[in-house]
């Protein structure tokens, strides 16, 4: 088994949901005691809050390539970045490590893709939503179409994710919002919607909506765990 190396605390309630679902995937698989082989740098999230906030990317992509390097001087196989915003820098944080950096789009697009389905909505933070790092890995990489709330659903979004789910706040009224949001992206021909940030899956699940649901926690969280079981160091 190898290690899995993760950068959490973007939120911390969301890093826990990974920490409990490799484990549960390799007790699932595994049986017995089994646990998972895991390393976690934790940040703190005030000051990635700030800097995203006040547009200083550079300086985020020096903290998150410090914290990988600090997982992977600790030993880790493989390494992942435990929110889908923070891939925005993916590439950037993959050049300073020499372990390979699972990335959340990725294993998303590699789930729908069994699915057979081609175009998606995208629930996230604006910056998951609104720029290109992942919706167009999306459609380069794996050729699916993307389509996003509009302007005011995603500003309503927004403050929901930063005001109320990463700060461990879960509203009834919050989530009767993302349920329309959700139902008009399927009146607008979306076939499943990504849930593209770590918190949101805290809120919503597949109960609450008819279109099939994809939560990036724990399909990145699984497949970590597939590539840490995996019987050789090559790539998946
Ligand atoms: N966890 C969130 C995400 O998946 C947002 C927190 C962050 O800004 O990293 O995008």
């Amino acid at each position: 088994m190898k290690v899995i190396g993760l950068i959490g605390g973007m939120s911390w309630e969301s890093s826990l949901e990974y920490y409990r679902i490799i484990n549960e995937t390799v007790k699932e698989k595994l049986g017995r005691f089994h646990s998972a082989k895991s390393l976690m740098y934790s940040v703190d999230f005030e000051e990635i809050e700030i800097l995203q906030h006040q547009g200083k990317w550079d300086k985020a992509t020096e903290l998150m390539i410090n914290a990988a390097q600090r997982v992977e001087k600790g030993g880790a196989d493989l390494i992942i970045i435990c929110t889908n915003t923070m891939h925005k820098m993916a590439d950037e944080v993959q050049k300073s490590i020499k372990i390979p950096l699972l990335h959340i789009a990725d294993a998303t697009a590699e789930e729908i893709k069994k699915q057979g389905l081609k175009k998606l909505g995208l629930l996230g933070t604006k910056f998951t939503m609104e720029e290109d790092f992942y919706k167009g890995r999306l459609s380069e990489k794996f050729g699916l179409k993307v389509i996003i709330p509009n302007e005011e659903e995603r500003q309503l979004i927004h403050n929901i994710l930063y005001s109320e789910l990463c700060l461990g706040e879960i509203k009834s009224q919050s989530k009767e919002k993302f349920i329309r949001i959700i139902k008009n992206l399927a009146a607008s021909g979306a076939e499943g919607v990504i849930l593209g940030c770590t918190e949101i899956p805290l809120l919503i699940s597949q109960e609450d909506c008819e279109v099939p649901l994809f939560d990036t926690t724990r399909i990145h969280a699984r497949f970590a765990v597939e590539y840490a079981l995996k019987g050789d160091n090559n790539k998946i």
